[in-house]
């Protein structure tokens, strides 16, 4: 059975355009909707369908990709960014499936999002993973691997008989025990959140970090998400593109709907 990985959303925090913003990025992405940027979430479709969270952008995410129906909810961490959406499902599990979402993530991120969404506690079916906790769903095995941002967030290795992905959207460097599980890998989907200057190198990758480590790791091809393109000095994807001309290919800008087979 064949699965495809999607990226549902890109961005980091207040996504591309910003309401509130007019650089040059922001300015790209108002001429350019294919250059939008919405919260960072993937999904993992084979004969049933996987999120890896739930941004704020979740509705309008899932009816571009057509989707009809979520069998299951794997969390990274609890920020507002990557939970903001949960909301949308309530209806999903009130008025079709009738019985709980099953919903996995850190202790920590399930608290924090049964604090964040009280009032729905009655339907998310919720399981606690532990670091290095392995979850299999359609065909698709899961591991949770911690990662450096928020106490209890996790980065997911997404292994079929074909692929070996890793996706973390939020992290700085990886820790060494992570990344011994990782190395090798064919995808990296990685936190790349500032052009040039990082602001929060505990919690975050700049682009150049994130390139030098998934290279480092031997990753066959790397993923840049997160991305927020104007935190700090703005880049298009005009110019995002010509700087990793170098990579030849092996580095690649993710966008908002990009689908792949794994
Ligand atoms: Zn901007
Ligand atoms: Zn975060
Ligand atoms: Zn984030």
């Amino acid at each position: 059975m064949a699965h495809s990985f999607t990226f549902m959303g890109t961005a980091a925090g207040c996504g591309v355009p910003s309401f509130f913003c007019d650089c040059p990025a922001c300015t790209e992405a108002r001429e350019n909707p294919a250059v939008r940027r919405g919260d960072c979430g993937v999904m993992i479709r084979g004969e049933k369908t996987l999120v890896i969270d739930t941004p704020p952008d979740a509705r309008h995410q899932l009816m571009r990709e057509g989707i009809r129906s979520v069998d299951e909810i794997l969390f990274t961490h609890a920020h507002y960014d990557h939970i903001g959406g949960l909301g949308e499902y309530e209806y999903l599990v009130q008025l079709v499936h009738k019985r709980p979402m099953p919903t996995y993530g850190s202790e920590a991120a399930l608290q924090g999002i049964l604090a964040e969404f009280h009032y729905m506690d009655y339907c998310l079916d919720t399981h606690v993973l532990a670091p290095f906790d392995t979850h299999e769903f359609d065909g698709v095995r899961y591991t949770a691997l911690p990662v450096t941002h928020a106490p209890g967030t996790f980065g997911y290795l997404i292994e079929t008989p074909n692929t070996r992905l890793f996706y973390a959207s939020d992290t700085g460097k990886l820790p060494p025990e992570t990344a011994e599980r990782v190395c090798g890998c064919d995808v990296l989907a990685m936190d790349a959140t500032f052009w040039k200057r990082n602001w929060s190198p505990d919690a975050h990758h700049s682009v150049q970090e994130c390139i030098e480590e998934g290279l480092a790791l031997d990753a066959k091809t790397v993923y840049l998400t997160h991305l927020c393109m104007h935190y700090d000095e703005p880049i298009t994807v005009v110019e995002l593109e010509e700087y990793l001309k170098q990579y030849e290919g092996r580095v690649r800008l993710a966008f908002d709907g990009l689908t792949f087979e794994i």
